[in-house]
């Protein structure tokens, strides 16, 4: 680049981007910086005036979140063109490397020795090599290294094609990464998530966006400079699919206003939901009550503004049916009768923080930090709930530890407002007892009863255990019901109706674990047990206190299985949950 060409601010944004990238790879402390080079980049794209006028006139560090660190790399770009940053990151990474770090096992010092020796650039690169046998003769590598590397790649390369799933909350985290890039390009109004993970699906496959731009052309070919990308997998002119270093798919639809709310509505799916309002549009498929639907809509919508998904749902004759309910499981039947759910949960409804493990059993923080954190979230209790002493793998309390947890649970309560919950997650033992003496499991204020072991018994034992788990006299949350570990364990075998029928009429509450790994127990399940008129906490399983932003994982999991703001027990004020989940 000679000097006589200056970069624009967009063209400064990728660069600030691809720094952050590099610095986000290199991880501890430098992730910091990198989060300060991902807002720099955003905060230069969003200049309204020209970048080169507030460069010239040394005012970049009035601008919020640029300080001068920041503003001499921004300075130089337009300078220059060049970062000195950029270059020394570029030095200490060998090329190739955003491609080499989605291999799991290789380390960036692997990498580097990789890059040395064999020049190697590209994962074509490391295959050939270690097809050849070149990979043992490094130092720190070795035959056996090599074998598992070539099966990686083979591995990595069969999930790549295959539908590799994600959990829910890295999904989540990488969509917010590309959706924080997204927003530095011209003209774009507004990024929205689209697909299974607009849905809170357990799992996603191919996380979705969806643009509102005046330019798509543009808002692509900028998507397309994101460093994150190696391989673009489909490309047309107004939307593509792109594979991320981690492995995960990414597709962007990028629409022009008058299409958006429609693009949206399309990319959202399901696709068997999307079918049928197609069918319906078409005349075909069940007919709206019209005089039940628009008692609950407040106007009609005119062909002519279709300015958001309210009014598409509006013109087919039915109620707005939010995303989490889009499966064609009836909620089109529903909205077309008027008679979807009029208050489904939200997080804003939840009041108490359920499920909290300390650093009395397996949790990371104190029992002091999980109640200032939840504190902190607004919650007006918390119900600590470490593992009983049969989960000894985990730490379980036993007796007189549990004495000393409850006077610390005294003297934290004196320093706090948010209530603070005696509680245990008691195993639920292979005859189905609970862990503790019935005399202590009187004095807690709540009870999660749970299954850590013995998952393989068959359906009849499984179900004779939990049954006599659930007819305990005290009242118990049943957590994680099924034990499902999502992507590598199924849930265990057992007559789930017959339960849920024995629940109904026992002293019994059920979890909605917001665990991303677990989100038990799955939607269709939940809408079974609520036709039962059996109520739900949503909790977070929390084994440390970043973990309690689980909550809203729970949340979308409940509102999947149609729970109302009134089924579930933690939206109620401390003194009623108390009340209601109160052992005996
Ligand atoms: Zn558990
Ligand atoms: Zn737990």
């Amino acid at each position: 680049m000679t000097k006589s060409t200056r970069l624009d601010k967009f063209a400064i944004a990728a660069a600030l981007q691809d720094i952050a990238a590099l610095l986000e790879l290199k991880g501890g402390k430098d992730r910091f910086k990198a989060r300060a080079y991902q807002t720099g980049a955003r905060v230069i794209a969003g200049l309204s005036e020209d970048v080169g006028e507030v460069v010239l006139g040394n005012r970049l560090t009035s601008l919020r979140g640029i300080g001068d660190a920041l503003a001499s790399q921004i300075e130089q770009l337009y300078l220059t063109g060049e970062s000195s940053v950029l270059l020394e990151l570029r030095k200490e990474f060998p090329a190739g490397i955003l491609e080499l770090s989605a291999v799991p096992g290789l380390s960036i010092s692997k990498i580097k020795s990789l890059h040395e020796a064999l020049g190697i650039t590209s994962i074509a690169e490391l295959k050939a090599a270690a097809e050849a046998g070149k990979i043992r003769t490094l130092k720190g590598f070795g035959a056996k290294t090599e074998a598992t590397l070539l099966q990686t790649i083979s591995n990595h390369r069969q999930r790549g094609k295959q539908d590799e799933r994600l959990h829910l909350h890295r999904a989540l985290e990488t969509a917010t990464q590309v959706v924080d890039y997204l927003q530095t390009a011209r003209d774009t109004k507004e990024i929205s998530l689209a697909g299974s993970l607009r849905r809170w699906k357990e799992t996603v496959g191919t996380i979705r966006l969806v643009a509102n731009t005046k330019r798509p052309e543009t808002l692509i070919e900028h998507f397309l400079r994101c460093p994150l990308i190696v391989e673009v997998i489909e490309q047309m002119e107004e939307a593509c699919t792109v594979r991320l270093t981690q492995g995960a798919r990414v597709s962007l639809v990028a629409a022009r206003p008058p299409e958006f709310a429609l693009a949206l509505l399309t990319e959202t799916g399901s696709k068997a939901h999307v079918n049928k309002l197609q069918q319906i549009a078409n005349g075909e498929g069940p007919k709206s009550n019209p005089k039940q639907v628009a008692k609950k809509r407040p106007r009609r919508a005119s062909r002519s503004e279709l300015q958001n998904e309210e009014d598409i749902y509006a013109q087919l004759g039915m109620e707005y049916i939010p995303p989490e309910l889009r499966e064609d499981a009836g909620e089109i039947e529903a909205a077309l009768e008027g008679k979807l759910p009029e208050y489904l949960v939200t997080l804003a409804d939840i009041r108490g923080m359920v499920h909290c493990h300390t650093t009395y059993s397996d949790g990371k923080n104190s029992l002091a930090e999980m109640v200032r954190a939840a504190e902190a979230m607004g919650m007006k209790y918390v119900t600590i709930t470490d593992h009983s002493p049969t989960a000894f793998y985990a730490g379980g309390v036993t007796l007189d530890r549990l004495k000393r947890q409850w006077a610390e649970i005294d003297e934290v309560q004196e320093q706090v407002k948010i209530k603070i919950l005696r509680g245990t997650e008691s195993d639920i033992v292979a005859d189905g007892r609970l862990d503790y003496p019935d005399k202590i499991l009187e004095q807690f204020d709540v009870i999660v009863a749970s299954i850590h072991s013995r998952y393989k018994m068959d359906s009849a034992k499984m179900t004779r255990r939990i049954v006599t788990a659930m007819r305990q006299p005290v009242f118990k949350i049943w957590g994680h019901a099924l034990g499902r570990k999502l992507l590598s364990r199924p849930p265990f075998d057992c007559d789930v109706e017959q339960i849920l029928d024995v629940i109904a009429e026992s002293q019994a509450a059920i979890e909605v674990n917001g665990d991303p790994y677990r989100l038990d127990m799955a939607p269709q399940w939940i809408r079974e047990a609520r036709k039962r008129k059996i109520k739900f906490v949503i909790s977070v399983d929390a084994h440390s206190t970043g973990a309690l932003n689980n909550l809203k994982y729970g949340v979308g999991t409940a509102r999947r299985g149609w729970l109302r703001k009134a089924d579930v027990l933690n939206t109620l004020g401390a003194k009623a949950f108390q009340k209601a989940v109160k052992p005996v």
